[in-house]
């Protein structure tokens, strides 16, 4: 067993050697909520039920993660709270846990504060006549299409709602890609229906996805953030620690990935120009021109936006100028973790490099 690990609100921390041991101060009737990047699934550790009794949920009430990695609670001890997980196969895995909520739940209300950013925003586009639409919603960590709907009610900048798609994730089937389309376009805001995407993290996706459920969705948005497999066979997630030794040839391996998606059938390609922590130092010299004219002339020529993403470095303000003069149109992201609203500064700074006008922006088709 580690060493126990205390969480506090707003913890990333990279996890080794499972099984592991978490701790947190928790009152009474508070909540811890964090979310196994490994495979994306949240799960809900609930302090409600008396006497320093522990449960742990996952958000679609299933006892056990999806997917080959299989958590299980082994057992629920005081306060602090004492979780103990073992990890189903690989016992000496590293995970990334993303904490979101340590303490007394609030309820989260998914609307943007009037901050001075959000308001600059809304004037901006006002000014220009842009309508943004958020492309890049999922419908995770609590946020539902109806919280979605609410928020474009409350500002103005459009909603949509969107599930992951894939070998390791929540929903690998046409069956259930289609009752979520049900369940979220049955939503509808200011007189229109919610738009409803998926985000495709397989590379055979369009073999995968038939073209009955297909005709369900607006919009396919994917990003080049899992390339390739690790020697276990699951999917190589370029956010966790890579071994990057040959820079070169890794950056030529990603170019050619990144043209591979490009050349699907999608409609958005988010966070253009992602980098690995490991090499994103190197930015100005991996992106070189000719490369990022590669990549930009590909988008183009398939008629796939590229995303601003809120929170996101990338893509950097030459790339922007470039694929604007190029042709290109955008479309705007969040990628949220939950209902919590994204500071949109990023946002704002885009609309500012790009001198942004309407016809820049991805509509789909
Ligand atoms: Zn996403």
């Amino acid at each position: 067993m580690a060493d126990a690990v205390a969480l506090k609100n707003g913890d990333v921390l990279m996890l080794a050697n499972m099984p592991l041991e978490l701790t947190a101060q928790v009152p009474k009737g508070g909540k811890l909520r964090f979310m196994l990047e490994e495979n994306d699934d949240e799960w809900t550790a609930d302090f409600n039920k008396g006497e320093c009794v522990l449960q742990l949920e996952h958000r679609k009430g299933d006892s056990h993660a999806t997917g080959r990695a299989v958590i299980e609670v082994v057992s629920h001890v005081q306060t602090p709270a004492r979780v103990e997980l073992a990890y189903g196969e690989a016992a000496q895995r590293t995970i990334r846990l993303l904490v979101y909520t340590v303490g007394e739940q609030k309820a989260i209300s998914p609307n943007y504060p009037r901050t001075p950013v959000f308001g600059m925003l809304m004037a901006v586009c006002r000014k220009r006549g842009l309508v943004l639409t958020d492309w890049h919603i999922h419908i995770r960590g609590g946020m539902t299409p109806e919280l979605a709907a609410m928020r474009e009610a409350d500002c103005g900048i459009r909603s949509s709602a969107m599930e992951n798609h894939g070998r390791e994730w929540e929903i690998y089937d046409n069956r259930k890609l289609r009752a979520f389309a049900e369940k979220a376009r049955a939503v509808s805001v200011n007189g229109h229906r919610l738009p409803t995407g998926i985000q495709v993290n397989d590379r055979d996706w369009f073999a995968q996805i038939d073209a009955e459920t297909r005709a369900c969705f607006d919009y396919i948005l994917a990003d080049t953030m899992i390339m390739g497999k690790l020697p276990s066979g699951r999917d190589n997630r370029l956010w966790l620690d890579q071994s990057i030794n040959d820079i070169p040839s890794w950056m030529n391996a990603y170019m050619e990935h990144n043209l591979r998606v490009l050349s699907e059938p999608i409609s958005i390609l988010a966070n253009p120009t992602y980098l690995p922590k490991e090499v994103a130092d190197g930015y100005d010299e991996l992106w070189t021109d000719d490369r990022m004219k590669a990549l930009i002339g590909k988008a183009v020529e398939n008629g796939i936006a590229l995303e601003i993403q809120a929170g996101s470095p990338f893509p950097r303000p030459k790339f922007l100028k470039l694929a604007k003069s190029m042709g290109a149109k955008f479309s705007f992201g969040t990628n949220n973790f939950d209902p919590t609203p994204k500071d949109l500064s990023r946002w704002l700074e885009a609309i500012e490099w790009l001198d942004m006008k309407p016809e820049d922006i991805w509509t789909p088709t």
